[in-house]
Order: C-alpha cells, then sequence, then structure tokens
C-alpha cells in the first residue's frame, strides 16, 4: 500500500502569548521541556511501532524554536526508522531563531522549514505582542535559505483594526522580497480563552480589503487552499485528503481509518476500546490527548475520542476538497446532491474533472457545502 501517513509532534512552549492565540500553548511552563521528552518519547514507543513509515513530519506549536537541538536530535533518532522515506519534514519556528539552530535543524533533515512572521510593521507586531522585530523575521528568513532550506513558509495575518492598503501593501512587498516559496495568510479571529476574547474591535470587518489582499498574494503565488498559496505543503495537504495521521505530544490529534475490516493499531489500549465502539458502524475517528501539559506528563496515552460516521467524512471530503485544489469525487453524492451540483457547474461555482468536482472559488466552500447537503 502507497504509505500517506502523516506524522505531527506538538510543543506547547512560547517566548510569549500573542494576543490573539487559541493554540495549545504556553510561556510559564519552560521548567517542564525535559520532562516532555521524556512524554512524548512514551507516547510515541506506545504508538508508533519500527514498521511504521511516515511520508511526512510536522513539527508545530507553540513555537518548536524555544526547544534546543538537543531535544531535536534525539527525537530524530528515535523516529530514525519511521522517517526513512519521509518526503517532507517540516519545523515550525519563531523569526528570533538563530542562523546555528537553523543549520543543525537543516542538518538533523528538516527540508521545510516554516516562519510565524505575521508583519512586517513594527506597530502591528506589537499590537499582536509579537516577540519578533521586522528585521529578525528578513534575516531569519535569508539564514534559511543561506543553510539550504529550500521550502520556506512565511506565516502572515490580516483583517486587524491596524490593517489598510498601504500597511497590507508594505507587509507584502518585503514578503515578495524574500526566498520563500509558500505564504500562509490567515484572517484575524477574535477566538475565546485569548486576550482579546469578546474585544472584535481588534478586528477589522472589511471584504473589500480581504479580496484585495488575497488577489495581491495571487499575483505572484498561486492559491492551492482557502489561506495557502505557493508550493504545496504535502503535510496539509494529507490532512485534507483525509490521510491517517498520528498526532504526539500535548492536544494533539490522530486520525485512524479501518484497514480492510480491521482496527491496526500499535496502542492496544485504543484498539480495544475503539473495537468496543464498532455498533455505530464506525468506519473511522480522531482521538485526541490531553490539552493540559501537567495532565499530559501524567499519561501521555490517555485519549478521548471523536467518533466519525460516513456522513461526517462525506461531509469533511466536500468541505475540504471545495476549500483546497483537491475536490471530491462526484460519486459519494446521491441523487439529489448530484442535481444540486450540476445546477452550481451551471451557475460557474463549480466544474467537474474526470469524475471529480472542484471549485472555483474556494471562499464559498462553506456555504456550497451546505447547499450540496442541504
Ligand atoms: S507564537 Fe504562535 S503559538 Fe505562540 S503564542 Fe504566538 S501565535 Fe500562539
Amino acid at each position: 500500500m502507497k504509505n500517506e501517513k502523516l506524522l505531527y509532534i506538538h510543543i506547547p512552549f512560547c517566548d510569549s502569548k500573542c494576543h490573539y492565540c487559541a493554540f495549545n500553548s504556553y510561556t510559564n511552563l519552560n521548567h517542564l521541556k525535559k520532562e516532555y521528552f521524556n512524554a512524548i518519547k512514551t507516547q510515541i514507543e506506545n504508538d508508533i511501532n519500527k514498521s511504521i513509515q511516515f511520508k511526512t513530519l510536522f513539527i508545530g506549536g507553540g513555537t518548536p524554536s524555544t526547544m534546543k537541538i538537543d531535544f531535536y536530535e534525539k527525537l530524530m533518532k528515535l523516529l530514525e526508522y519511521n522517517l526513512k522515506d519521509a518526503i517532507e519534514l517540516t519545523i515550525e519556528c519563531n523569526p528570533n531563531v538563530t542562523i546555528e539552530w537553523l543549520k543543525e535543524i537543516k542538518n538533523l533533515g528538516f527540508n521545510r522549514i516554516s516562519f510565524g512572521v505575521q508583519s512586517f510593521d513594527e506597530e502591528k507586531l506589537k499590537f499582536l505582542n509579537r516577540n519578533h522585530s521586522p528585521i529578525q523575521a528578513i534575516n531569519s528568513i535569508e539564514n534559511a535559505q543561506k543553510v539550504g532550506f529550500e521550502n520556506i513558509n512565511l506565516d502572515l495575518i490580516y483583517s486587524t483594526s491596524l490593517d489598510n492598503n498601504k500597511l497590507l501593501e508594505n507587509d507584502l512587498k518585503t514578503t515578495f522580497s524574500l526566498p520563500i516559496t509558500h505564504i500562509s495568510a490567515y484572517s484575524l479571529m477574535i477566538e475565546e480563552n485569548t486576550k482579546w476574547e469578546g474585544d472584535f474591535s481588534k478586528r477589522k470587518e472589511n471584504e473589500e480589503l480581504e479580496i484585495w489582499f488575497i488577489n495581491k498574494i495571487k499575483e505572484k503565488f498561486n492559491q492551492y487552499e482557502i489561506s495557502n498559496f505557493g508550493k504545496p505543503c504535502i503535510h496539509n495537504l494529507g490532512y485534507w485528503k483525509l490521510n491517517e495521521y498520528i498526532g504526539i505530544g500535548a492536544g494533539a490529534v490522530g486520525f485512524k481509518k479501518m484497514e480492510n475490516g480491521e482496527w491496526k493499531m500499535e496502542n492496544e489500549e485504543l484498539r480495544k476500546q475503539i473495537s468496543n465502539k464498532q455498533s455505530i458502524n464506525l468506519l473511522s475517528f480522531r482521538y485526541y490527548t490531553q490539552n493540559d501539559v501537567y495532565e499530559y506528563l501524567k499519561n501521555p496515552c490517555k485519549y478521548k475520542y471523536e467518533m466519525l460516521t460516513d456522513e461526517d467524512i462525506k461531509k469533511e471530503k466536500i468541505f475540504l476538497g471545495l476549500r483546497s485544489i483537491i475536490g471530491f469525487e462526484e460519486n459519494i453524492l446521491n441523487n439529489k446532491e448530484k442535481t444540486r451540483v450540476k445546477h452550481l457547474i451551471k451557475e460557474n461555482k463549480l466544474y467537474k474533472k474526470e469524475n471529480r468536482i472542484y471549485s472555483l472559488d474556494f471562499l464559498l466552500a462553506d456555504a456550497i457545502t451546505s447547499y450540496i447537503l442541504d
């Protein structure tokens, strides 16, 4: 069978907490880093047997660059056999990272690096509570190229209350001058459990400005998903294609499908529990480790489950397919749904190629999915 499995490892530590951030990340737990390695080692040994081969590895956070190189040396050693055939190894980092760290990370085999830049505007960075400067971001991206990274991503945030054409144009001018291959551009969301929870004054509602910004990016980088442009990230494409993944670390998520009528899982406990739930006609599920770092350290192999029915999976296939270049197979639809799709093709919202349905405007994915499934 073709190897399509993905591995995600979560690093929950950050130098400072950004005001908009709802990720599972902490600034006051640095003293737990050593124990954290031991916990992820336990989870890896429990969930990943030597024979599993991953197509991609993605280390995200939090801020993975807050961990010293010896952490990654030990981690890569632990996963040596499982990453033999991996084609993409990504690590996220903060722009305050040093060239020495970048060089050593490259030497460990990482071939894709992602920088949480967000903006090159000093005032906007302070407003977001980022702890790096524009010049640090420029230098670190150039350093990544110097040490040999050929796949470099840069994250940008838009729709903040400070944004206007001039600020965003300046951000893009600097962005386009750098040796990057990929841009992730996210519209600011005001989320619960963040410093900005409930304060919608921090967000600018200006659809015209958003469309203008996205179109500017599209002039230079091909849009392949609603927020992603450039050379596609194979790991993220794998999520959207609903490939299986294993999630390691506090608050990480795994996704497992039944293979030939059987649950083939390393984790004995997980397999037992899932097998007991067969009565609901379950063909796939997601499982979550504990978010709380202290709880995770106590028991890294304790999971919560989210059962997915065929209908759930079908909805995800349509939604994720329409947000991206992936599209979805027409034959997952019933006759009524096919009629609605035909109508949308006539309306120039969708198109069909070799029995797959694709979107002509990723921004409409939500509305179109609801319409198709009624
Ligand atoms: S660096 Fe990233 S993970 Fe850390 S607080 Fe900021 S947005 Fe959240």
